[in-house]
């Protein structure tokens, strides 16, 4: 069975609560429903996973060091906005300006986040998902903890925190 998550075709895919994954995949998935659903809808090109098959070896040793080849920056995730991939690393998109813009215009409050979404065509989900996202101060969030990355961040860490501070505060999920 075809792995859901990054399309990974092989015999030794593994079945969790219905869903089917190759052996990278199902190691890294979670074991709430939800989020399980919510992991393997968010699909990743296999191609991105090639240096962990590759060397790939079930055990709790290699479980720890492929985290650790994560937290360097390989990708497990979709390529965020304002980037793009290049040799299967991640690099600066030609947009990638209008990510500070979001977060600048989001902290100055001119903005509702419907207005904020209209105005750069995202989703107000997906405008959310970037005001939180770590990837731009240049880190990884992988399995809930966050990694220094190696990638280039596109905006400053004084910026994001403030504008957590104002999710927070505004109470936005
Ligand atoms: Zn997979």
């Amino acid at each position: 069975m075809r792995c859901e998550k990054c399309g990974y075709e092989s015999k030794n895919n593994k079945k969790k609560l219905g869903h089917f994954f190759c052996d990278i995949c199902y190691l890294f998935s979670p074991d709430d429903e939800n989020l399980l659903k919510e992991y393997s809808s968010e699909t990743i090109p296999s191609s991105s996973l090639e240096t962990f098959r590759k060397h790939f070896k079930p055990g709790e040793r290699q479980k720890k060091s492929m985290i650790k080849k994560a937290a360097k920056g390989n990708l497990m995730s979709r390529v965020a906005f304002g980037y793009r991939l290049e040799d299967k690393k991640m690099i600066p998109a030609e947009n990638y300006k209008e990510v500070e813009e979001i977060f600048e215009e989001f902290l100055t409050g001119d903005f509702s986040l419907r207005k904020l979404s209209e105005k750069h065509k995202l989703s107000v989900n997906g405008l959310k998902k970037i005001l939180k996202n770590f990837t731009y101060i240049g880190k990884i969030k992988f399995n809930n903890q966050v990694y220094e990355g190696d990638h280039k961040p596109l905006i400053s860490t004084t910026l994001f925190n403030h504008v957590q501070n104002k999710i927070e505060k505004l109470g936005i999920k």
